[in-house]
């Protein structure tokens, strides 16, 4: 027997975190149940804008380059965010009185535009530029991760409107905490827990299971694909390295291609049930190495949700699409056949 019932109803806890969800099986989504994806406006689609700041030629108009992919014609541009959450030109000072804290917005938020075609989306990278945008992500990390008051780095694919992308030339983010994020924290914690009693990596026990459900969207040689067993997004999916790595920094060369290649392949099936839809994507990762903690990519499509007050005031997420559906659908086990 498999753990999760996806004809009934039920509440389900995260692997980790002490968060609940409701897998809505009753109100189960087809991808043809799903709202209508906004479709891109024509002056999206050509190649050049002579406006636009990503577009080759316009180099000048973004802030300093920090990393580049090519030579004189780039095929991926990494930059300070002119419209930066958190700047390096101050100093993380904290402060705390009464129930008052807070510190200065310290950081590093850099862009990372991964092609020089202005028309090009992110469903239309060929697998060598998605290696080439987690190469930058790399190298990037490895720099800003030395810098004095960085406690984290998170590096995010925001693609589509709805999901935070403010401009239509497609570019990822890196940005800097002076703090752990709570999430990443609550992972970390849980996951060292687990380790204390099992003397095992929870992910890696995940994976190993996971690959033999319901759950399982696909795997590789390095990767594994799974729709989690608490999914609070509709079509969510998680994407895992098979060995035992910490963060990004530690995948060799072959790994880093498979990874572009596994990205792809999720991606042509998303665009292939629900027509590309919008979504964020993100690394969570210990920048060093550690026996508990395992580098992985959380992907959130935005297809149906809308946090309503149960979410919002309770912090338990309502899920109409239960994640073996989505497997189902997204490996392809599965047809809509409507
Ligand atoms: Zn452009
Ligand atoms: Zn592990
Ligand atoms: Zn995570």
């Amino acid at each position: 027997m498999q753990a999760g019932n996806q004809s009934k109803n039920e509440f389900r806890k995260d692997y980790l975190l002490d968060e609940w969800v409701i897998i809505a099986a009753n109100r189960a989504k087809r991808p043809s149940d799903l709202k209508e994806i906004e479709q891109r406006k024509e002056e999206d689609k050509k190649n050049y804008d002579p406006q636009c700041p990503f577009c080759p030629g316009n180099e000048a108009m973004t802030p300093p380059e920090t990393y580049r992919a090519g030579g004189e014609k780039w095929g991926l541009r990494v930059f300070g965010n002119k419209f930066a959450a958190v700047s390096p030109e101050t100093k993380a000072v904290k402060e705390k009185k009464d129930f008052y804290e807070n510190i200065t917005a310290f950081g590093y938020h850099e862009l990372v535009v991964e092609t020089p075609d202005h028309g090009q989306e992110f469903y239309d990278e060929s697998p060598e530029q998605i290696t080439e945008l987690f190469k930058s992500f790399q190298k990037r990390t490895e720099a800003m991760k030395k810098k004095n008051g960085v406690k984290y780095v998170l590096c995010i694919k925001n693609y589509g409107r709805e999901c935070g992308a403010s401009l239509s030339h497609t570019h990822a983010q890196i940005i800097t905490f002076p703090i752990i994020p709570h999430r990443i924290q609550h992972e970390l914690d849980s996951a060292k827990e687990y380790y204390k009693k099992k003397k095992k990596c929870i992910y890696c026990e995940i994976i190993k299971k996971e690959i033999q459900t319901e759950r399982r969207i696909f795997d590789k040689k390095h990767f594994a694909v799974i729709a989690p067993y608490a999914s609070k997004w509709p079509y969510e999916s998680l994407i895992l390295t098979k060995k035992h790595y910490s963060s990004l920094q530690e995948l060799n060369e072959e790994e880093l291609r498979e990874l572009g290649g596994t990205v792809k392949e999720l991606f042509s099936k998303y665009s292939e049930i629900i027509k590309r839809p919008p979504f964020n994507f993100v690394l969570h990762q210990n920048l060093s190495k550690i026996p508990h903690y395992h580098f992985h990519i959380e992907v959130y499509p935005n297809v149906h949700k809308v946090w309503g007050g149960v979410e919002k005031g309770a912090s338990i997420v309502l899920n109409e699409v239960p994640p073996e559906m989505a497997a189902g659908y997204l490996s392809g086990r599965t047809k809509d056949n409507i």
